[in-house]
Order: C-alpha cells, then sequence, then structure tokens
C-alpha cells in the first residue's frame, strides 16, 4: 500500500456502476446524468471519532452508519438515493479496517442501488464525510417548511432507543433487552422505501437526527405553526420500558428519549383525510408509525403529560457548540 491511490483502487472502488454515472472515480469530477423530469437532492454529513461514535467503533459500524445518517436526510425529503461521494481521513493504513470499512461500504451501496463516484483520502484524525445525492420527481418532495394548522404530526419507529444503546454502551450495561438499542443506535434503518411512498401524502418531514423535541422545533418554525404533542401517544420500546423499569425507578425519562437523537426515524405531517392511507402504507412497509399530535396555529411547540401538564425541556437537542 504506497499511495493514497493504492488504497482508494482496492477500497473505494467498487463494480456495479449505475447507468446514469456518466464519469466515475479517477478524474477531477465525477459526473452524472439526471432526467428531466427528476430533481436532485443533495446533503452531506461528517462523522468524527471520539464525536459522533465512541473511539472503539468497529469499521463495519462506522461504514454502515455514515452512510445511514446520509440516507436517512434524502429519506426525510422523499429522496431516491442514487450516488455518493466519500470524503475519508485515516490517522494510518491499516488495512485490516479498510478491508472491514470497504466492505460493508459495498454491501450498503448494493443494497440501495448507490453509486461510489468519488471523494478525498487523506491523512489525519479518523473523520468521514459522507455525500449522498438522490432523485424524486420534481416538486414532489417533503420540506420542513410545510406544516399546516390542524395536520397530524406522526413519527415512525420508536424514539430514544438510540440514546439507550449510547448510555448502555458507556455504561457497559450488558443487559439482553438492551441490545436492541446498541443495535439501533449502530445499526439504524433509514426509512428510505417508505419516505419514498410517503411523498404522496405528505409534503412535509424531517429525520429525528438531533431527538424530537429539536427536530419538530426545526419544522414549527420553517412553517411558522406550533404543535401540542401528547407523551401519551409518543412511541417508547419494549427495550427503553425494560431499561426504566430496571434502572429509572420505572419512571420514562423523556429528555433522554426525546433529546439526545440519533434516532434516524421519520417525524411527518399528514392531513387528516390522508391517515388512513398512510397507515395502511406503513402496514405494507412493516413499519410501525405513530400519531403524536397534531400542527396548530401559533407558533408554541407543547409536550402535555398524561394529566395535561406541559412538559418542558431544557436541553433540546445534540448541539456542537
Ligand atoms: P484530485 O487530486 O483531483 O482532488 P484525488 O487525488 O483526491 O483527486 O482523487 C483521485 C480520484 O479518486 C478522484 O476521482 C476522486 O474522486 C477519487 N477518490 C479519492 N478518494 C476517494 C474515496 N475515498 N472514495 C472514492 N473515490 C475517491
Ligand atoms: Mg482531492
Amino acid at each position: 500500500m504506497n499511495s493514497e491511490f493504492d488504497i482508494i483502487k482496492k477500497y473505494f472502488t467498487f463494480p456495479g456502476t449505475r447507468d446514469d454515472v456518466l464519469i466515475a472515480g479517477g478524474d477531477d469530477c465525477a459526473s452524472v446524468s439526471v432526467p428531466e423530469n427528476k430533481q436532485l437532492l443533495i446533503t452531506t454529513d461528517t462523522l468524527i471519532s471520539g464525536v459522533h461514535f465512541p473511539l472503539e467503533t468497529s469499521p463495519e459500524n462506522i461504514a454502515y452508519k455514515s452512510i445511514m445518517v446520509n440516507l436517512s436526510d434524502l429519506a426525510a425529503m422523499g429522496a431516491t438515493p442514487a450516488w455518493l461521494t466519500l470524503a475519508i481521513s485515516l490517522p494510518q493504513v491499516d488495512e485490516i479496517w479498510l478491508q472491514k470499512f470497504s466492505t460493508t461500504l459495498a454491501e450498503v451501496l448494493k443494497r440501495f442501488n448507490i453509486s461510489l463516484i468519488g471523494g478525498d483520502t487523506t491523512k489525519g484524525h479518523l473523520s468521514i464525510t459522507v455525500q449522498a445525492m438522490g432523485l424524486c420527481d420534481k416538486d414532489k418532495i417533503m420540506r420542513r417548511d410545510q406544516a399546516k394548522a390542524g395536520d397530524k404530526i406522526y413519527v415512525t419507529g420508536h424514539l430514544g432507543d438510540a440514546a439507550i444503546g449510547l448510555h448502555a454502551l458507556l455504561n457497559k450495561l450488558d443487559d439482553e433487552p438492551l441490545q436492541s438499542c446498541i443495535a439501533k443506535l449502530n445499526r439504524p434503518e433509514a426509512r428510505v422505501k417508505f419516505a419514498q411512498a410517503l411523498v404522496l401524502y405528505s409534503a412535509c418531514a424531517i429525520d429525528i437526527s438531533d431527538g424530537l423535541v429539536a427536530d419538530l422545533g426545526h419544522i414549527i418554525k420553517a412553517s411558522h405553526c406550533g404543535a401540542n404533542i401528547f407523551l401519551s401517544k409518543t412511541p417508547v420500546s419494549l427495550a427503553s420500558h425494560y431499561y426504566f423499569e430496571k434502572y429509572n425507578n420505572a419512571i420514562i425519562d423523556w429528555p433522554m428519549l426525546l433529546t439526545r437523537g440519533d434516532d434516524y426515524e421519520l417525524c411527518f405531517t399528514i392531513s387528516e383525510k390522508n391517515e388512513a392511507a398512510v397507515n395502511e402504507l406503513a402496514r405494507q412497509h412493516q413499519l410501525p408509525i405513530s400519531c403524536i399530535g397534531e400542527i396548530t396555529e401559533g407558533s408554541e411547540l407543547n409536550f402535555l403529560n398524561t394529566a395535561g401538564e406541559i412538559q418542558s425541556f431544557t436541553d433540546t437537542g445534540f448541539k456542537h457548540f
């Protein structure tokens, strides 16, 4: 392994390129062709060792998650993933590490029919920046500024499992029931397929990467509206209930579930007339969804407990600075 070009050739070059890739890997730029009736969506996310994942995280989990967090952003707007670039900074050339990283990368690319079309390879602290690009039909996207008063607010899956998974990892809790939370942290499943279909019924979605409080907060702000969320309707997994029973005197820690993030579920709004269709869609996709509240006039985001009292959150979400 003499140079970064050897690394790129051996670990970041995969067969099976998509037909719409015109130039990939090797030239100064990559080039793709976007069909006339489609709209291009672009997103990027960086994962830094020690910041976004614990130092000892496996190369397989790092590869998987660095792609999945980007696919989750594409899903949030209803796009079908198509192409990816990878800028990676490595502390040293560790071929065992690179092989594991590369194998998982290839698996995820294949599963979603994505082509890796370019990138950058440098030496430095371990850091991975993926840029993902996707397509959707023109004007058929979900945006965070499209919520309307009266819309029902839904989320996919269960919220807060990743936070419990991280807590279990850092505190070396080896309870079997918490393994699913650790899996949710390391192997989140972006709701790509469901989101592609959801676009027909919803104009407004966001992915819950920073926690529901912060991310729904973005919808409220961008859409100039408010929301009432009922904690009793907010989906909590059996694993989370197990955790609170055993480690928190059976009290649900809502800030833990709703402000830590890393869930990669979707929060979306739909008008009442589309509720039946969307619930049917979720059933077809075998994806649990829950109606947790409603968009309101005004500008307040209220979380109501079973007694109808407002629960406030001081920390709203993960912040870098
Ligand atoms: P340049 O000097 O023009 O910036 P580089 O030397 O950085 O090009 O990269 C050479 C080629 O290899 C480019 O086409 C680039 O897109 C590709 N490449 C570099 N790193 C990666 C990577 N980690 N994954 C995929 N392609 C990469
Ligand atoms: Mg370069």
